[in-house]
C-alpha cells in the first residue's frame, strides 16, 4: 500500500483507493485515501510550517535540485507506474519524466531569482530626492494544488515546485486515477530535505478531499489544471483569494497553401493521438486549404493509419487505452453519432476496451459534438476551407482559447494572423501542442488564467508589496549646490 503525506508522516488514509492498470484494467497498486479529517490535519500542517517561518530561497534552490536527482535514479520505478496509471506509452511517459526533471530544475533556479523592482519615487514632484521605494515579492502562503490524469508527473511539478520555489507551502491533490506518480515526487522532495509541513498529499475523490480543499479558508491560493466545469466551481469557491487555472480547450491548426505540408501532417499526427488525445491541447481540429488538402489529408491519413495502437508497453507503440473504457465508450459514441449525421471517415479507429484507434473525420457541421465539445480522445477533424478569414473565425469561435498552431511559410500573414488569434498561446510552423517548460503557459477566455512555467508560475503564487524608505527630519534640501562656496 503506498502511503499519503501530511506533517512528514506516511500515512495509510482511511480508505483504500485501488489504481487499477488501464490497459488490462487489473488492479496494480493500492493508495491510502484521505478524507476531509485528513484534508484538515493537511491544511494545518502546511499554515503552521508557513507561519512559523520560511526555507531560506538557496535552500529551496537545493531541495529542488536534490529532488531532480533523487527522481532521475527512480526513472525505471516512475515510468513503470506512469505506464500503468495512465495507460500511456513508454515513450509518452519516458519523455514526461525527462520533462519533470527539467521543471524541478527550472523551478530549483528561479528560487534564486525572487525580485521585486526600483520605483523611482524620488522623481515625482515634491519627493525628498533622497527617498526610496522598491517591491519585493512574498509568497502568498498556502497553496493547494489539485491536477488532473493526464500529465500526473509533470503538470504536477508545474504546480508543486513553483509554489515551493517561491516559498509556499503547498497540499497537493492528484487525480484519482493516477496518484502514484504524484507520491513519487512527493517522496523524493522530502528525501530531498523537504522539511515536514511544506509539502501534504491527499490522494481522494475530488467530491469529498477536493471539495475540502476548496471549502477550507486558510488556503491563499489554488493552482489546478483540469476541466473547464471543475474550474468554474474552483472559483466560484475561491473569492477574493487567487487562483491559476489551466482549463479545457478544442484546439486548432490551420494549415494554409503554402505550407511545408509533410512537417504539418508529421507533426499533427503526432500532436492528435499522442497520449490517446487526452492532451489540452490535442489537435481536435485541422483548418486546411482547400487547395492541398487532399495532398495535405493522403499524408495525415497515412502517417495516422501507420500508428502502432494497443499496448502501451509494446516497442514502438503510440496509442495505448484511454483512461477508462467509460471515456473510450464515450469517445467512440461521439464518432458514432458523427458519423450518423453525415461525416466522412478518412481514418475509422476501432474500438477494444479502453483503447480507441486514430480516426480522422471530414465533411463535419459546426454543431456536431466532435467539432463543437472538447473530445479529449483520439479523433481529429479535417475541415477545408477557401477563405483564411473564414477559417481564423471559425478557429477562434469556441469558448476556449488555450493554443493553436499555423503552418505557412508567408512572414506577412503570419504577422497578420498572429493578432487575429484569440489563444494563449500561438506556435507558427507547430502545433497548438508545442511546448517547453521554461515558457509561459496558460489560456484565455474559458481556458483559464494564470501561467504555468517556473518563472511566470512564481509570479503568480508571489504577491507584490511597496516599501517606501524615507530620511525622516527636514526635508532634504534639493539643490545642495547653494550650499557649496
Ligand atoms: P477533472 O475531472 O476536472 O479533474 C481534475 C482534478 O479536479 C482531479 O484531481 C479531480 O479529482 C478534481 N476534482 C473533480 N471534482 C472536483 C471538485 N468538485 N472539487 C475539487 N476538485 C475536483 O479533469 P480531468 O478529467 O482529470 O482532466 C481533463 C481535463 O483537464 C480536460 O478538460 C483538459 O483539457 C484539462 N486539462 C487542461 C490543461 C491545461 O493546461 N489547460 C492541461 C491538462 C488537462 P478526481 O480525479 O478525484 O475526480
Amino acid at each position: 500500500m503506498r502511503q499519503l503525506i501530511i506533517d512528514g508522516v506516511q500515512l495509510s488514509g482511511s480508505k483504500t483507493l485501488v489504481v487499477r492498470d488501464k490497459f488490462t484494467l487489473e488492479p496494480y497498486a493500492e493508495v491510502g485515501m484521505a478524507d476531509a479529517a485528513m484534508v484538515d490535519r493537511a491544511v494545518t500542517a502546511a499554515a503552521r510550517v508557513f507561519a512559523a517561518g520560511t526555507i531560506a530561497p538557496n535552500r529551496r534552490y537545493e531541495i529542488l535540485q536534490e529532488a531532480a536527482m533523487l527522481l532521475a535514479r527512480r526513472k525505471d520505478a516512475v515510468v513503470g507506474d506512469m505506464v500503468a496509471e495512465t495507460g500511456f506509452t513508454m515513450g509518452d511517459c519516458e519523455n514526461e519524466f525527462s520533462r519533470c526533471l527539467q521543471t524541478l530544475r527550472l523551478s530549483a533556479e528561479e528560487a534564486r531569482r525572487i525580485v521585486g523592482e526600483m520605483v523611482p519615487v524620488a522623481s515625482a514632484p515634491g519627493q525628498d530626492p533622497l527617498r526610496l521605494a522598491f517591491t519585493v515579492r512574498a509568497p502568498v502562503g498556502v497553496v493547494a494544488a489539485i491536477t488532473p490524469f493526464n500529465a500526473p508527473l509533470n503538470t504536477v511539478a508545474h504546480k508543486i515546485a513553483p509554489a515551493l520555489a517561491a516559498g509556499n507551502s503547498v497540499v497537493l491533490k492528484p487525480a484519482s486515477y493516477t496518484p502514484l506518480s504524484a507520491l513519487h515526487l512527493c517522496e523524493v522532495l522530502h528525501e530531498a530535505g523537504l522539511p515536514a509541513g511544506w509539502l501534504n498529499i491527499v490522494a481522494g475523490s475530488g467530491a469529498e478531499v477536493g471539495q475540502a480543499l476548496l471549502e477550507d479558508q486558510r488556503i491563499r491560493y489554488y493552482t489546478f489544471t483540469g476541466s473547464t466545469d471543475v474550474g468554474r466551481t474552483l472559483q466560484n469557491h475561491a473569492g477574493l483569494r487567487r487562483t491559476q487555472l489551466e482549463l479545457g480547450n478544442i484546439s486548432p491548426v490551420l494549415v494554409c497553401e503554402d505550407a511545408d505540408l509533410e512537417l504539418a501532417a508529421s507533426r499533427c499526427t503526432g500532436a492528435s493521438f499522442r497520449k490517446a488525445g487526452q492532451v489540452c491541447t490535442s489537435v481536435q481540429r485541422i483548418y486546411v486549404d482547400q487547395r492541398v488538402r487532399d495532398a495535405f489529408s493522403d499524408l495525415l491519413v497515412a502517417k495516422s493509419a501507420a500508428l502502432s495502437v494497443g499496448d502501451p508497453r509494446a516497442k514502438g507503440a503510440f496509442v495505448g487505452p484511454m483512461i477508462s473504457t467509460g471515456e473510450a465508450a464515450r469517445a467512440a459514441g461521439w464518432i458514432d453519432e458523427a458519423v450518423a449525421a453525415g461525416a466522412r471517415p478518412l481514418l475509422l479507429g476501432e474500438r477494444e476496451r479502453a483503447v480507441v484507434g486514430p480516426t480522422i473525420l471530414t465533411d463535419v457541421k459546426d454543431d456536431m459534438r466532435i467539432v463543437c465539445e472538447e473530445l479529449f480522445g483520439p479523433a481529429v477533424v479535417l475541415i477545408p476551407y477557401r477563405d483564411l478569414d473564414w477559417a481564423v473565425h471559425h478557429a477562434n469561435a469556441t469558448e476556449f482559447g488555450l493554443a493553436a498552431g499555423i503552418f505557412t511559410q508567408d512572414i506577412g500573414r503570419i504577422l497578420r494572423l498572429i493578432p487575429r488569434m484569440d489563444m494563449g498561446s500561438v506556435h507558427i510552423n507547430d502545433t497548438s501542442s508545442s511546448r517547453v517548460d521554461l515558457m509561459p503557459y496558460g489560456g484565455i477566455k474559458a481556458s483559464g488564467f494564470g501561467q504555468e512555467g517556473p518563472k511566470y508560475a512564481i509570479r503568480d503564487m508571489t504577491e507584490e508589496r511597496l516599501i517606501t524608505l524615507s530620511p525622516g527630519g527636514q526635508p532634504h534640501v534639493a539643490d545642495r549646490r547653494e550650499a557649496l562656496p
